[in-house]
């Protein structure tokens, strides 16, 4: 298959499209498809994409767009590569896959708490910037850094601070995209319509994101971390259950998320459930143990449990509660796009319960 690319403007040679597309004979191709496939699921997969196209610019979306569907070719949009089912870069019919990871560019604009991030950032990337031009600024979007703002954004996106400020794209004010004529539009000449869909509705059902404008959030100077471990014989069948009760009655400043795996038990030979709690409160210790005692005092939190950071410092915290070293890792760890990649092999879903799930139910979810 013969595929040509229509130049819409020609602003700079080193612009143009011709940097930006791998076909499969291409020595680049392989490594620019995979570095993206972020669950070793689909490594290697037989779905291969015809053409790989990085947009330099924008005119490189639109002239993607015209040219796949001319020759017939479906187009997956990429941003972080984090769908869970692969859908960025499988499908089933010849397609060429639009990466947008040359399109990352952040700039924050602190005096109006607003930033424009390009799609193909990774909330890592978002996350640093912002924190290196403001420590009391932050974005209440997901825990894993190299997810990225395309489709993140586009889907909901939730984090350590939705209880108190929602989900990312509650926050989205604006917005690029290309539709299907490679018309680039923005919230004004998208519509209404369109800028609520691609708020929650997924932006692959409705163009190409480029771009989101976004309202940042006020964050304290100083936030306060925790992980603590509790096993079956120290409470955790209790413990969950109370959590359950109380996690939406709580002081929205305080986010407890539970994660529950086999380990083995003091007990030679057998193996127990250990219940990890781990937690950000936007706000100093002090504040936090009285509140603590008061909701939820079977969790016994010990001081030492405790850590004050930074509001990125808990960011990173919780990529150490993925599977990071160090809680005092340099923050620039944020900006590794392919660090988890390896240990992503995983299914995972979402859901919103109106009562607290059996404690046999989630102890059964223990792996
Ligand atoms: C390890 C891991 C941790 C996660 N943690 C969280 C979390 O804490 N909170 C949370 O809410 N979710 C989380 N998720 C889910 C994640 O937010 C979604 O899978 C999200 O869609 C990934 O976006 P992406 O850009 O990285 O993925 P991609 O695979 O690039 O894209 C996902 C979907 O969006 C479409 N898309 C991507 N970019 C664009 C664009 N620019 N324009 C139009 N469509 C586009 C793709 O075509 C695809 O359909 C996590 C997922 C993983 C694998």
């Amino acid at each position: 298959m013969v595929v040509i690319f229509i130049q819409f403007n020609y602003p700079h040679i080193t612009n143009s499209i011709v940097n930006a597309v791998y076909t499969r004979t291409n020595s680049s191709f392989s490594s620019v498809l995979d570095v993206s496939i972020q669950n070793r699921r689909f490594l290697n997969i037989s779905s291969k994409p015809q053409v790989i196209v990085t947009p330099l610019d924008v005119s490189h979306i639109q002239a993607t767009i015209i040219c796949a569907q001319r020759h017939g070719l479906q187009i997956r949009t990429r941003s972080g590569g984090h769908d869970y089912e692969g859908l960025s870069y499988v499908v089933g019919v010849p397609f060429v896959i639009l990466d947008l990871i040359n399109l990352r560019g952040i700039e924050i604009d602190v005096e109006n708490s607003t930033a424009w991030v390009e799609a193909g950032a990774t909330l890592g990337e978002l996350y640093y910037r912002i924190s290196q031009k403001s420590k009391t600024l932050g974005f209440p979007a997901g825990e894993c850094p190299p997810v990225g703002v395309g489709g993140h954004f586009s889907g909901g996106g939730y984090g350590y601070m939705m209880r108190k400020y929602g989900l990312a794209a509650d926050h989205v004010i604006d917005a690029k995209i290309v539709d299907v004529n490679g018309n680039l539009l923005d919230k004004e000449t998208m519509g209404e319509d369109l800028f609520w869909a691609i708020r929650g509705g997924g932006g692959a059902s409705f163009g190409v994101i480029v771009a989101w404008k976004i309202k940042l959030v006020p964050v304290p100077s100083t936030v306060t971390v925790f992980n603590v471990s509790r096993t079956l014989e120290e409470n955790a069948t209790e413990i969950i259950q109370k959590w359950q009760r109380v996690a939406n009655k709580m002081d929205e400043r305080i986010f407890i998320r539970v994660d529950v795996k086999k380990v083995n038990s003091s007990e030679h030979g057998k193996q127990t459930i250990q219940a990890n709690f781990v937690s950000m409160f936007q706000g100093g210790v002090e504040e936090l143990i009285p509140l603590m005692q008061k909701t939820l005092p079977e969790l016994g939190l010990d001081r030492k449990d405790r850590t004050e950071t930074s509001w990125i410092g808990s960011v990173v915290f919780a990529n150490v509660v993925l599977g990071g070293s160090s809680v005092n890792e340099a923050h620039e760890v944020l900006l590794n796009r392919t660090r988890f990649r390896e240990r992503i092999i995983a299914k995972a879903i979402s859901d919103y319960v109106m009562k607290p799930i059996p404690v046999e139910r989630v102890m059964a979810l223990a792996l």
